[in-house]
């Protein structure tokens, strides 16, 4: 449908007998975030493996952007569709500037003679531009990658998927090792970028998953658990009874 972005339809896989995931279903609409959280074990990188087509499922479909079925597609072609995933660990270019590396990521999907003979157009500057005021890192655009704190690497890689211009982001335990100032501005940062695409955060971080004050899903043993807002979750008589401990 019109308003769905993503549907896992009751998904499945287990490896070795064990089901990571089990029949779960979720939905993500277009401009939305949404929070996954869960113990570990739950099925969150198992899910985000299924829909970047890394792992195929035993069972179930999944839907992207209204109709196509992601569970025939290979990595590459579910990428190109328009899905950007962000790993726990920053990737970038460290010996290249923050500018050069998101011209890069701007580059990438235009093939060999286009890459090779390729000047910045007035268009792509502006589109960078725009990407460095996003992720916080305009004043730090003639800087080598390198030499960014933790937290704007990880910041520029967000900007080098922007650069892309996926539909949905899918994004790891983004502020995992990053300072207090840092966490509240990738929440801030998230939430602007949630404002035209779907974001998908998988995180442990309870204090941060409030900021994002977005939708969550708590999974657990490889279905939805709970779902609503981080207050409704947390408040759901089975999280508390088997992850609160009470
Ligand atoms: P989470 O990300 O929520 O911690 P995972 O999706 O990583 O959970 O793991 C769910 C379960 O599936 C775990 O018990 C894990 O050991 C198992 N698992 C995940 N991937 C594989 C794999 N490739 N082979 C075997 N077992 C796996």
């Amino acid at each position: 449908a019109q308003d769905t972005m993503l549907y896992l339809d009751g998904v499945s896989v287990a490896f070795d007998g064990f089901k990571a995931l089990n029949n779960l279903s979720i939905i993500v609409r277009p401009a939305e975030m949404l929070a996954i959280i869960g113990p570990n074990g739950a099925g969150k990188t198992t899910m985000m493996d299924i829909i970047t087509g890394k792992t195929r499922p035993d069972a179930g479909d999944v839907y992207f952007d209204g109709r196509t079925d992601l569970t025939r597609l290979d990595e590459a072609a579910i990428a190109n569709l328009g899905i950007g995933r962000k790993f726990q660990k920053p990737t970038v270019f460290e010996s290249q500037t923050v500018w050069d590396n998101l011209e890069m990521a701007l580059k990438k999907p235009r093939g060999i003679f286009r890459t090779l003979f390729y000047s910045a157009s007035g268009e792509d500057i502006a589109r960078i531009e725009d990407i460095l005021d996003t992720v916080r890192l305009a004043d730090r655009r003639d800087d080598l990658a390198a030499d960014l704190s933790h937290g704007q690497k990880q910041w520029l890689e967000i900007g080098m998927l922007l650069a892309q211009d996926p539909k949905l982001l899918l994004v790891d335990e983004p502020v995992a090792g990053m300072t207090d100032a840092e966490t509240v501005e990738t929440a801030r940062l998230l939430k602007e970028i949630a404002e035209t695409r779907s974001v998908v955060v998988v995180e442990h971080d309870m204090s941060f998953v409030r900021d994002l004050a977005t939708r969550v899903v708590c999974l657990a043993e490889g279905s939805v658990l709970a779902e609503g807002t981080l207050d409704q979750v947390s408040a759901n008589p089975i999280v508390i009874e088997r992850y609160l401990g009470r």
